[in-house]
């Protein structure tokens, strides 16, 4: 909840002495809460005002920080309920379940798994994020796990599952260093479990059988000082984990609510009970409404194709559009000779275009310059893909001494850049091409007689 000039009233020393700059406390106050001056430019306030009000004034949510170096993820710091409103601000993050109940062999599949499935999309690396390591029982086999994926080269940030204090706390000394979360937190064991963590401030998972248990479970967890957390709404239904997700987050962001101001972790592999199509639907669900950390039971391609894609478009700010990195690209093993094909920078143009060209089998470079991130006919009425700046990146990049080639074919719609292309490119044939991307493969095997 905000703080009005009152509230910041009653907590000046009430002294209008003017060393803010204002003629009086109360005037210096309004200023405070409308934003216009810092607290701190009352050199009277006490310690335990200032404190008091930076906790008012701090975000409703929570960013904590997990993992080290290229495997460090924030999580949480959201502000808004709906992407639209303004952005989703930290992309949740992709976990898969390894137990010491399992075999070698399955535990073996799912990390190969783990190490297939990394590519990049738009600038993005698309990985499993999290091994989420369970604990069922086997104290040896679970130690022997965690060393097994510390061994096994994966670039992964850790989950500890594990209730059991004594446990916990054996594994945690094996990944303290690379800062994981430790999930499993009750209403018996939180008080050994803070112990635990809080020397290294490591992220807490609190776990509990109600919505309201879990609530009560966080205020008692923040009374005793910790506030590094991150809070399982559940896995008991899908439409139980589903309404609490989603009222922890209303509670906390509508609210104005801070006890349930952390990020969530969701255990899809639970809820879909073994159904791989069920977890993937679950998962996109919770990567729209909202989940912090989702944990899968296996990563393959099937999984993460969908995924990764919808997260990409949930998580990036809508008033941005999703550009590619301007350049020049061969497509189905295109070497100096194969003709050019030239369109924009827009992530959706260009992925529809490689994907045209790649399912024609004829190699072709793809030519991408700087047009704003539009689309064709959007960034040409714009004046951002234009002859002179087609011809600009041609020079600037040396695209003449890297090419031997001397065809460039432009999108159909911008057929008007015909002639003035023509003329700044003396030596070039300047090709006009479909005006729809599905007409490329018939269009490049004609033109090139492949
Ligand atoms: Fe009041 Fe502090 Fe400003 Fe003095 S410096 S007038 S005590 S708010």
């Amino acid at each position: 909840m905000a703080l009005t000039g009152l509230d910041i009233f009653k907590l000046t020393p009430k002294k209008n002495c003017k060393d803010c700059g204002f003629p009086t406390c109360l005037a210096f106050s309004m200023k405070v809460a409308a934003g216009g001056v810092e607290i701190g430019k009352c050199p009277h306030m006490s310690s335990e005002a200032i404190e008091k009000l930076s906790e008012a004034t701090a975000p409703l949510m929570k960013t904590i920080t997990v993992g080290t170096g290229d495997t460090e993820y924030k999580l949480g710091g959201e502000t808004v309920l709906f992407r639209h409103e303004k952005t989703f601000v930290n992309r949740n993050r992709f976990a898969v379940l390894l137990s010491d109940s399992m075999d070698d062999a399955e535990v073996d599949a799912k990390i190969q798994h783990m190490i297939d499935v990394n590519y990049v999309r738009i600038g993005e690396e698309m990985k499993v994020e999290f091994a989420a390591l369970k604990y069922a029982g086997n104290k040896d086999k679970y130690i022997a796990l965690v060393n097994k994926v510390k061994a096994s080269g994966l670039k992964v940030a850790y989950i500890l599952i594990v209730e059991d204090v004594n446990v916990a706390k054996e594994a945690l000394e094996l990944v303290k260093a690379e800062n994981p979360v430790v999930y499993g937190a009750n209403k018996e064991n939180f008080k050994e479990m803070v112990e635990l963590v809080k020397a290294d401030n490591i992220a807490l998972g609190l776990k509990s059988e109600s919505l309201e248990a879990l609530y009560a479970l966080v205020e008692e967890v923040q009374k005793l000082g910790y506030k590094n957390l991150v809070l399982d709404p559940g896995s008991a239904s899908v439409k139980e984990a589903f309404e609490n997700t989603v009222q922890i987050r209303r509670i906390n962001l509508q609210g104005g609510d801070r006890t349930f101001g952390y990020p969530s972790i969701l255990f899809v592999d639970e809820l879909a009970k073994g159904d791989k199509f069920m977890e993937v639907a679950l998962s996109t669900l919770f990567t729209m409404k909202y989940g912090s950390i989702i944990v899968l039971s296996d990563m393959d391609f099937a999984r993460a194709l969908p995924l990764y894609g919808l997260r990409q478009n949930v998580f990036t700010d809508p008033q941005k559009p999703m550009r590619v990195e301007p350049g020049i690209y061969p497509i189905n093993g295109a070497d100096e000779n194969a003709p050019i094909i030239c369109t924009v920078d827009f992530a959706l143009t260009y992925f529809i275009v490689a994907g045209e060209v790649e399912r024609s089998k004829v190699p072709v470079q793809m030519l991408i310059p700087d047009a704003g991130g539009y689309s064709v006919l959007t960034s040409w009425a714009a004046g951002k893909f234009t002859a002179s700046s087609i011809t600009k990146f041609i020079k600037e990049n040396g695209i003449e001494e890297k090419v031997k080639t001397r065809k460039l074919i432009l999108p159909g719609k911008v057929a008007v850049l015909k002639g003035d292309l023509e003329e700044n490119l003396p030596g070039w044939e300047i090709i006009v091409g479909t005006a729809e991307s599905m007409f490329i493969p018939k269009f490049l095997k004609e033109l090139t007689g492949k």
